[in-house]
């Protein structure tokens, strides 16, 4: 109780709980891991508040777990060892857009929804990367993941586009990273050592991101979607090799569904866009000639052929040519609305091997395959093996656990990683480090965070 009332003084009664419904809430996520118990849950509204809140963790030693829109889907906002979970949605300025040095300061709670609309009424000639996670997700969360957005073909994965950050360390200093720190723009964050990596991919554990700078890029007059298919999976890589030679796509995806039989094929979808038509009408010509040529280079015939697909539904058609388009196409809701995937970050030339694998993991468990998977530039792919299943069903929950757990393996197995793991898939990872590096992060934390309270358990190495 001298917990929950210290809490209280610091943000305020109506901005803390210890009720066991909202904690309910905060004790789980809507993915298939398991809940874990959360003891109290704060909504700071000020960056002093956040400091106060963190002194006081790490005075008591309770842990902290970091929570935006909560939405990994792989429970790293669900505590490992209770405590708080600090709730960033009340500090939901859009604080400064820069419109010439295209970037926008945002604090923490800020969601993607927000930062479109923002953008689209007060700097319509701009847009940032969309995930094409559900709206309420906050750009900060997303960023922090290394998450990606529908300009990440382009530009770059979201962390990418990090210029810099305000983050409260575990030991209650506020810390400013990148230009700010040494100016009043947030425009860039280097030349400096490159210190925002100390708080990206580490899922909370080096302290809360309380601002953070996102870089801003051309908004395009006009959008068009071009869509091919091919039966053929083994020519994935170098089809996806030839488009990306051709450094014109704003957006590039893949998509395939085993049902309805239609959408049982591989599913090139290019989203290109221009300021003018005329630019869009070229760049349209130039990826059909790419495929054309594709054809020819490969004598592809049959069902191995590339086909422009020109009687795509017009439903679909807007449902991929909406920022965020609509990702959760994947996941069968009929199931009762379950969805997780492992979001694998792969080489390129193994798509066909994963493709494979995933298919024979998902009929094992009695599921049927969908994939939409995101090319990150011509470097690797977002390789998402999807998985649908209904949450009133425990046995469904735990076949879909297992479905995890391999192709978890399966991505390690095939030289890639899982993107925003839950803790087994960080284990799978920290269990096949190199022993030096798994050192170097425990010393990273350990110096940064001495008592263990920022979301423990993640990134641990467990002997
Ligand atoms: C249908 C669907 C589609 C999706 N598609 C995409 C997609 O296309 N691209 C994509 O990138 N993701 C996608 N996702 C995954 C996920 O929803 C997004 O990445 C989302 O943006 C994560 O942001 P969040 O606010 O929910 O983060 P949270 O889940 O709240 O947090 C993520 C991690 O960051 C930490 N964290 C959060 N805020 C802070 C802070 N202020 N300081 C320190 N640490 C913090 C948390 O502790 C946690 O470890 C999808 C999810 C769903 C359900």
């Amino acid at each position: 109780m001298d917990i929950y009332r210290s809490l209280i003084n610091i943000v305020g009664r109506d901005s803390v709980s210890n009720s066991q419904e909202e904690l309910f809430i905060y004790s789980r996520d809507s993915g298939a891991q398991r809940p874990r118990r959360a003891d109290y849950v704060v909504m700071p509204g000020t960056v002093k508040e956040v400091q106060d809140v963190v002194i006081l963790a790490n005075k008591e030693k309770i842990p902290i777990t970091p929570l935006g829109g909560g939405f990994t889907l792989s429970a790293l906002v669900v505590p490992n060892k209770g405590g708080i979970v600090m709730d960033m949605k009340r500090m939901d300025r859009v604080i400064e857009v820069n419109e010439i040095n295209r970037y926008a300061l945002v604090e923490a709670g800020v969601s993607q929804a927000k930062l479109k609309s923002y953008l689209e009424k007060n700097h319509p000639r701009l847009q940032h990367s969309t995930p094409e996670a559900p709206p309420t997700v906050t750009v900060v969360g997303n960023a922090l993941i290394q998450g990606h957005g529908h300009i990440s073909s382009r530009y770059g994965i979201n962390s990418d586009m990090i210029n810099g950050m305000e983050v409260v360390l575990p030991t209650g200093e506020v810390c400013r990273i990148g230009s700010s720190s040494v100016g009043p723009y947030w425009f860039t964050r280097g030349p400096l050592p490159d210190l925002p990596g100390l708080f990206i991919g580490w899922f909370g554990t080096t302290g809360v991101v309380t601002k953070l700078s996102m870089k801003l890029y051309p908004r395009p007059g006009y959008r068009e979607l071009l869509t091919f298919s091919t039966d053929n999976i083994d020519l994935i890589p170098d089809a996806i090799f030839e488009v990306t030679q051709v450094d014109l796509l704003e957006d590039f995806f893949l998509i395939n569904q085993e049902k309805p039989d239609w959408m049982n094929h591989v599913f090139f979808c290019l989203i290109l866009s221009g300021h003018t038509k005329e630019e869009l009408e070229l760049k349209k010509n130039i990826y059909k000639k790419v495929f054309l040529e594709f054809n020819t280079l490969k004598g592809s015939r049959g069902a191995d052929k590339m086909k422009l697909v020109e009687d795509l539904h017009p439903a679909l058609r807007k449902r991929f040519l909406d920022v965020p388009p609509v990702a959760a196409l994947a996941a069968d809701f009929r199931k009762g609305g379950g969805f997780e995937y492992t979001g694998t970050i792969l080489p390129i030339d193994k798509i066909p091997e994963a493709w494979r694998k995933g298919i024979e993991i998902a009929h094992k468990h009695g599921m049927i395959c969908s994939y939409v998977h995101q090319i990150l530039g011509g470097h690797s792919i977002m390789f998402a093996f999807n998985y649908s299943f209904n949450r009133a069903d425990e046995k469904d929950v735990e076949r879909t656990r297992k479905a995890l757990e391999e192709s978890n393996r399966l991505t390690f197995e095939l030289g890639g990683m899982v993107w925003k793991g839950e803790v087994g898939a960080q284990r799978l990872a920290m269990a096949r480090m190199d022993p030096n590096t798994a050192e170097l992060i425990k010393k990273v934390k350990k110096s940064l965070d001495p008592n263990g309270i920022m979301n423990p358990g993640n990134w641990e190495v467990v002997k």
